[in-house]
């Protein structure tokens, strides 16, 4: 294995596994399905461990209940693997973990070589990322307890030919988290050549370039995949805007569809050349060859405000905004957000057309969503007809219900 310098002095899991008592409302929660156990649920602890250490989890007669890896440095101080049947924690067991997920992944075909190969607590894996972008691996950590495991996953991730380069890509927390990482950073590229990006991948048979050292989450919004392609149904001669484009995903789809004209928005501007980029690269899958792509640099919610004013009409709008909600507290503004969001989009719309929109707060549930975009049509006394709700998909699964996010909403609505 072409092994990086920089794993070499990473210090394996220690042999020996920690044994903890818990409280019985966490031994609860763990048998209803919850895989975190929290620092202030532990009642005893044989002996001090360091992180992805593994800990056995006993219940109040002393049984076995769960295996997880132990993080001292976090609330979160074990992250269940497993429960009921004792097992071990080595390279085998993850090798097998990664083969479920490969499997889930299979009808993703040929013509789609950038998705989630490991979508952390719903593949059985939690705090722990793993997508893949053509030839490049990209394992984001959200947990200390992974480092100790890297040398393992990198050797798993390298037996497939595919493999060319892992990118190490670290969560804030994780990053904050400097004694821990061996002098590891994020972006740090920790098995394989070295590469420039951005990386080529295909997504549907469409091209897309990526950054995976510094692009959001691992460079690519993979999870509106499916949504994406499902808006192509819709665009053919349209005119169509997407607000909060990033790097022009649901504008390629929307061109691919036969759109005539794509307005991408979004207030960086680097994402917005990015945009330009893979616009460019997928014209010639465009039956409109010259469709035009206009893109602007600006607040989204200032810049539809500008266009109802101007009174600028699209057949398609889509609004695919960033999580609004990221604490409990933060939910009524978020609803707001979104309803002023719907109000927009219902007002850009000709006599007749279709509203896109997603929301990814996890905080927020999808029946509160759809109530946001009810509320605004029925305001509006609009006549409108729901085509699509959607929700996660294929490689991004949800098995672990808190990790829920993704709902998309496509709406017809009739100004007439
Ligand atoms: N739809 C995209 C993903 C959108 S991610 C895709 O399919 O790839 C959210 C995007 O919203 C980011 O690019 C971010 O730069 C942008 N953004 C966040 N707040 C914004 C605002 N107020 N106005 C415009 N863009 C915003």
């Amino acid at each position: 294995m072409n092994s990086c310098e920089l794993l070499k002095n990473i210090k394996p899991p220690s042999e020996d596994a920690i044994a903890l008592r818990i409280n019985s409302a966490a031994e609860r929660e763990i048998i209803n399905g919850s895989l975190w156990l929290y620092e202030n649920s532990i009642t005893r602890q044989n002996k001090p461990g360091n992180p992805g250490d593994t800990a056995v989890i006993f219940d109040k007669n002393n049984r076995f209940l769960a295996v997880g890896l132990y993080d001292p440095a976090s609330h979160i101080r074990v992250r269940i693997l497993a429960i009921r049947t004792p097992q071990k924690i080595d390279k085998a067991w993850f090798r097998d973990r990664l083969r479920k997920a490969m499997q889930i992944r299979k009808p993703l075909g040929w013509n789609t070589d950038g998705y989630r190969v490991i979508h952390g607590e719903n593949d059985g894996l939690p705090g722990l990322v793993i997508d893949r972008y053509a030839k490049i691996i990209v394992i984001k950590l959200y947990s200390i307890a992974w480092i100790p495991h890297l040398p393992g996953w990198c050797e798993l991730l390298a037996q497939d030919q595919e493999t060319a380069s892992i990118v190490l890509r670290l969560s804030q927390k994780v990053q904050s988290q400097s004694e821990y990482l061996y002098g590891l950073h994020d972006g740090d590229v920790i098995y394989g050549e070295r590469f420039t990006p951005p990386v080529l991948f295909l997504e549907n048979a469409l091209h897309f370039r990526v950054d995976p050292v510094h692009g959001h989450k691992t460079g690519f919004y993979l999870d509106q995949r499916e949504n994406r392609q499902r808006t192509m149904k819709f665009t053919k001669d349209a005119s169509v805007l997407n607000v909060f484009s990033y790097s022009g995903g649901f504008s390629v789809y929307a061109a691919a569809g036969g759109a005539r004209i794509v307005t991408s928005v979004d207030q960086n501007s680097h994402a917005l050349k990015d945009a330009d980029q893979n616009f460019e690269l997928n014209r010639n899958h465009y039956p409109h060859e010259d469709c035009k792509h206009k893109i602007i640099q600006g607040d989204a919610f200032e810049m539809m405000n500008e266009f109802v004013r101007e009174s600028k009409k699209f057949d398609v709008v889509i609004i695919d905004p960033p999580s609004f909600a990221k604490r409990e507290d933060h939910i009524p503004a978020a609803l707001n957000a979104y309803q002023t969001l719907t109000n927009f989009g219902i007002n850009l719309i000709k006599n007749t057309g279709l509203v896109i929109q997603s929301s990814c707060s996890s905080k927020i549930s999808k029946a509160q969503f759809k109530k946001s975009i009810l509320e605004a049509l029925h305001s509006q006394a609009i006549n409108y007809e729901i085509i699509l709700e959607t929700g996660h998909p294929l490689d991004h699964p949800v098995v672990y219900p808190p990790s829920e996010y993704l709902k998309c909403i496509f709406f017809r609505v009739n100004n007439q």
